[in-house]
């Protein structure tokens, strides 16, 4: 049976066990502190209303980064965190984090003098723990144009080469899910916490809908957090104690566009003119563009793409690097997130605002916590998950934190000597399947270590599939994410474990039905829920 079908088995089953954490929440937020928590001996619940990484998770920028620009906002504290966090998170999840070089462009007359991108960087070498192969060079003019042909044409004194590392977000989320699971986690999706439970004034679980029948089930905890990314604050209104109206929501936009048409020789953060930064990143046949930063308060599943945020990315494009014509027609596909920013008194421009993150603590016992990175996941697990455990250090044998130690799922390729000789290695084994060199090669950074669990699907397609027209590699992909990552609708499939819906979009699109008729097979969806997802799909590629 897979996850699919045992949800309802695992619901029921949840009803009889008291938990010691209940975490509402499957961003990397929430996912990081089940995987805290559990590894320290906490019996823990996650519990998501959508799709793990279905909220802001998978809307980032995907950089694992320290965030060079918040120290022109003194906020040293957060880049020497999130600078650290960098090469740990890079330690446990090699597989999804990857080295980046980033060129920093010095424009004559932009907001960044040279001599201040030179101090920035080397200061942010300095606070994040940069090893000395990745700390930053400064270039000259011709070395600048040299390394990014696509400047020419604007007036360039010079650059900064500098190391972030590339990830994907939705992907390290996963990791964090299924490393909580193997430990002892139970992970129910499309589950939506609809009321907090409280007896005697104190927090002792919560009531849930199954997303998939609307049946309700009462799930009992020591302890609950609160780490709904965006909606932490309606959770919270049901609190008779905790801080209301704590956050505040900025939008961010990312457009794809083809390669072709953009085509970057690495990653570049540049100036745009109004005073931000912006990021053009190529990553596979594409190169995406972003981010906007624009204060929110429409839907928060799927914030969408205005006219003005399309405008303004290819603005800050061809003013940035004048010999590309793109144009709004160019955008292929595009994500956009909502950042659960912490209000600050004075009302700062969205890109002022902090990002650091904070617990909030109720008289009730309910823990919130929200703002934070994707980088600082760790850390921000490790604050909360403190409290929690000096709150039940009588009732369970606690450790201290252990997350730094634990590789993800997925991340144990160091052994083979990196991530370059661990694809070398699996390869030909990928490639005796029929797979061709960049399929294989895209499967083996997907799964890391978990490759082989990959292989066994390649070796044993459900015959089942037999009609489906879809290459073996697939059908091996979609049966690998049905069985151990927790894949129930098509959108987890295509958006989100594949990102095929972002970078892939048209192969998407095309392969799009055939999936969703093996999905029925696999999950053994009746017609009616057949239509029913299909028509969630194809209403999902309208927005
Ligand atoms: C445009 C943009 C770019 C960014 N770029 C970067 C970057 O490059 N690097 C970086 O480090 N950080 C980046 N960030 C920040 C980072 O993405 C976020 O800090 C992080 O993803 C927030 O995660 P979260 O788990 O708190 O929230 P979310 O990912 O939104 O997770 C909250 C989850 O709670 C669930 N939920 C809500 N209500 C309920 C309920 N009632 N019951 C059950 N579940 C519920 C939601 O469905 C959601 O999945 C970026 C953010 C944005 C918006």
């Amino acid at each position: 049976m897979n996850y699919y079908q045992q949800r309802a088995a695992l619901l029921e089953h949840a009803t009889q066990v008291e938990y010691g954490l209940i975490v509402i929440g499957g961003g990397v937020t929430g996912c990081g502190i089940a995987l805290d928590a559990q590894s320290r001996g906490i019996p823990t619940l996650l519990i998501e209303m959508h799709d793990i990484a279905s909220g802001t998770s998978s809307r980032s920028t995907k950089l694992i980064h320290g965030g060079l620009r918040y120290l022109k906002q003194l906020e040293f504290g957060l880049v020497k965190e999130t600078g650290r966090e960098r090469a740990v998170v890079h330690h446990l999840a090699p597989h999804i984090t990857i080295p980046e070089p980033m060129l920093l462009p010095i424009i004559k007359g932009g907001s960044m003098p040279k001599w201040m991108a030179s101090m920035g960087t080397l200061i942010y070498d300095f606070l994040a723990g940069v090893k000395k192969s990745e700390r930053r060079k400064v270039l000259n003019k011709a070395d600048t144009l040299a390394a990014e042909p696509l400047l020419s044409g604007l007036n360039v004194t010079g650059g900064i080469r500098y190391y972030e590392y590339r990830t994907d977000d939705a992907r390290l989320t996963m990791a964090l899910a299924c490393t909580a699971k193997a430990q002892g986690t139970t992970v129910l999706t499309y589950t939506k916490v609809v009321k907090l439970m409280y007896q005697a004034g104190e927090i002792i679980g919560v009531k849930v809908i199954d997303r998939f029948t609307d049946k309700e089930y009462i799930l009992k905890s020591e302890e609950v957090i609160n780490a709904a990314g965006p909606w932490v604050d309606s959770i919270d209104e049901q609190d008779a104690d905790i801080r209301k109206n704590k956050l505040v929501l900025t939008k961010g936009v990312h457009i794809v566009v083809d390669f072709k048409k953009f085509p970057i020789q690495q990653a570049v953060y540049f100036d745009v003119g109004d005073g931000r930064m912006v990021f053009a990143i190529p990553r596979e046949k594409k190169t995406y563009i972003g981010t906007t930063d624009t204060k929110y308060t429409g839907d928060y599943k799927e914030p969408g793409i205005e006219e003005a945020d399309k405008t303004y990315l290819i603005g800050c494009i061809r003013t940035a690097f004048p010999g590309v014509t793109l144009t709004v027609a160019d955008i292929e596909s595009y994500w956009s997130g909502l950042r659960p920013l912490i209000r600050q008194r004075d009302s700062k421009s969205p890109s002022a605002i902090s990002r650091k993150d904070e617990v909030f603590q109720s008289a009730t016992g309910l823990l919130s916590i929200a703002g934070g990175k994707l980088t600082g996941y760790r850390k921000m697990a490790e604050r909360i998950v403190d409290i929690v455990a000096e709150r039940l250090k009588l009732a369970y044998d606690i450790d201290t934190c252990q997350t730094e130690f634990h590789l993800l799922s997925g991340g144990d390729i160091a052994k083979h000597g990196g991530l370059d000789t661990f694809i070398a290695e699996m390869l030909p084994v990928l490639k005796a399947f029929g797979l061709d060199t960049n399929t294989a090669a895209r499967m083996i950074r997907l799964y890391g270590s978990n490759i082989h669990l990959y292989e066994a699907e390649l070796k044993h397609i459900d015959e089942r599939l037999a009609s489906i027209n879809l290459p073996d590699w697939q059908k091996a992909q979609l049966q690998y994410t049905i069985k151990h990552e927790f894949v129930c609708k098509p959108a987890d499939f295509i958006v989100r474990r594949t990102a095929d819906f972002y970078f892939r979009r048209a192969e998407a699109e095309q392969y799009a039905s055939e999936l969703i008729k093996a999905m029925q097979l696999l999950l053994g969806w009746t017609d009616q829920e057949y239509a029913l997802y299909n028509e969630e799909w194809l209403l999902f590629l309208k927005k």
